[in-house]
């Protein structure tokens, strides 16, 4: 038996950030160890046997399992309110875990057309295995009631999305996938447990991209699905044991260490952001905002009964200009900036700055991005924790500039 920590019952989210994983080794510890090691020694060869058959919990081979990893996955879990967590290579890995481990030929996903991009091709890549994907408005709810089929087996939203943080109502889904003997997955990179607990709200499994706000300071790839610890261990764990899209101690180490700090951060991230969002609100040259946080905002009374009452720390916006300068107003808003890092990633405490049609969202097809929204003078800012006024000016600097 893997031993738990000792926390008295019903401890709060942040000590549970701070304190929950494995007891220390023999040494006492008090920073969490990282274990790199690929493999771990038995006694003798039967408990070997006992171990490697799963008749006996023990450590056996890292792509299975990991102390350091583990860590991360009690701590998430316990965050998130679910019973287990399994750690993945990448956010990406956890949504291919996924469907590889719950899904066969002639299934059924509906899934929000809002969500990430490579979301929306790894489930349209599993079309020549047989499961086909309905892509739906992530805010109609009657799309994804008129969607559902009889072998309809997982429902999959993200929200707030990304980039046009649109919000989707998740009991109501919960409630629709499993009048239908399905499943609700929903992505929870944009809030994480910090802000938004899905598994509350009824959703049985939770994606991570453990590279966004819960490492937090851009540093690693990782990513984690939590949800029931027996669905885990009965359909996910064999697919890691064999397909081995496992999380490195190290990346998890990372992860870990940044739970600790990640409700601290996003609520810092999340108050210049709104600070942020009103400003540009006010600016001649934004014709349209985009943040949960903003009474503005289509869904802005769900969202903050969903989100803590936060908006997060992503906005995106869109610069005014004529169709046909669209794409170059954009990109002079971008190039100005001094401070913005230029890429698409997000949930750094350095501020990043993208334009989701030529990157996160370039693959798709000219079609996809219209239906999705994404417009070529649309900016995504994920805001860090730099001096919000520096921010500001930083972004003001491009649309002083364009301002009609
Ligand atoms: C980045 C991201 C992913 C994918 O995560 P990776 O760690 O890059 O594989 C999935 N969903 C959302 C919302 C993301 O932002």
């Amino acid at each position: 038996m893997i031993p738990k920590t000792e926390l008295p019952a019903d401890v709060g989210l942040d000590t549970l950030a701070v304190r929950e994983g494995l007891p220390p080794s023999a040494w006492g510890e008090n920073s969490e160890a990282l274990y790199l090691t690929s493999s771990f020694v038995h006694p003798d060869a039967a408990t070997a046997a006992r171990r490697f058959a799963n008749e006996e919990e023990a450590f056996v081979y890292s792509r299975f399992s990991n102390p350091t990893v583990m860590m991360m996955e009690r701590r998430l879990a316990a965050m998130e309110g679910t019973t287990g967590c399994i750690g993945t290579a990448s956010g990406m890995a956890a949504t291919l875990l996924i469907v590889m481990g719950l899904l066969k030929a002639g299934d059924h996903i509906v899934c929000s057309q809002s969500v990430f991009g490579s979301t929306i091709r790894l489930l349209q890549d599993f079309a020549k295995f047989g499961v086909q994907t309905t892509f739906v408005s992530q805010t109609d709810f009657g799309q994804w009631q008129a969607a559902m089929q009889p072998h309809t087996k997982l429902l999959y939203a993200e929200t707030p999305s990304n980039p046009l943080t649109e919000v989707c109502d998740i009991r109501a889904l919960s409630e629709l996938a499993h009048a239908r003997g399905a499943l609700l997955v929903v992505d929870n990179c944009f809030c994480s447990p910090a802000l938004q607990r899905p598994a509350t709200m009824g959703a049985d499994l939770i994606v991570h991209s453990g590279t966004k706000y819960l490492d937090g300071q851009g540093r690693v790839i990782a990513g984690a699905v939590c949800g029931p610890s027996e669905l885990i261990d009965s359909k996910l764990m064999p697919v890691m044991r064999s397909a081995g899209m496992s999380l490195s101690p190290f990346n998890a180490w990372v992860v870990l260490k940044g739970l600790e700090t990640l409700s601290i951060r996003l609520k810092a991230q999340s108050e210049r952001a709104l600070q942020l969002a009103r400003r540009l609100e006010e600016h001649p040259a934004v014709s349209r905002v985009y943040y949960p946080g903003l009474p503005s905002h289509p869904q802005h009374a769900l969202a903050m009964a969903q989100q803590s009452g936060i908006g997060g720390a992503v906005i995106s916006f869109v610069v005014r200009a004529p169709d046909d300068r669209a794409r170059a107003a954009a990109f002079g808003v971008i190039d100005a900036t001094r401070i913005c890092s230029i890429t698409a990633n997000l949930g750094d405490t350095k501020t990043t700055i993208t334009h989701p049609a030529s990157t996160s969202h370039g693959r798709l097809t000219e079609a996809q991005r219209q239906s999705a929204g994404i417009v070529q003078n649309l900016i995504r800012v994920a805001v860090g924790l730099e001096d919000v006024a520096d921010i500001e000016a930083d972004l003001l600097r491009g649309l002083d500039a364009v301002a009609p």
